[in-house]
């Protein structure tokens, strides 16, 4: 049975997979630019991603996404919020204290 977590408790991924929207082409563009705008509105609006790139056979989900966290973290940054999320696991109890104080 899969034990339950709050999506903050899992690390952002290392890299991107093969497939990953934000990967980049021949010309530095975005691989898929209209998937990976949906998947900031998702990140920004609904909740993290979790990355199918890493649940290999068992379907353990155990990264978040790595393509729309950086480009999160750039419009976190421009806020002055940058210091609120973070790549590193992170357990709710230390994010409710680092958002609410
Ligand atoms: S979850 Fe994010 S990092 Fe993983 S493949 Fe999809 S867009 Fe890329």
């Amino acid at each position: 049975m899969n034990e339950s977590k709050h999506s903050c408790e899992l690390p952002v991924m290392k890299g991107h997979c093969k497939t990953c929207p934000f990967k980049r082409n021949e010309q530095g563009f975005w691989q898929n630019p209209e998937l990976a705008e949906k998947v900031i509105s998702r990140t920004l609006f609904k909740g993290q991603q979790i990355c199918h790139g890493t649940e290999g056979d068992n379907r353990e989900p155990t990264h978040r996404c790595r393509g729309s966290y950086d480009y999160n973290k750039f419009l976190y940054d421009c806020m002055g919020m940058g210091n609120l999320i973070s790549e590193e696991a992170m357990p709710i109890e230390k994010l409710s204290e680092k958002v609410f104080g």
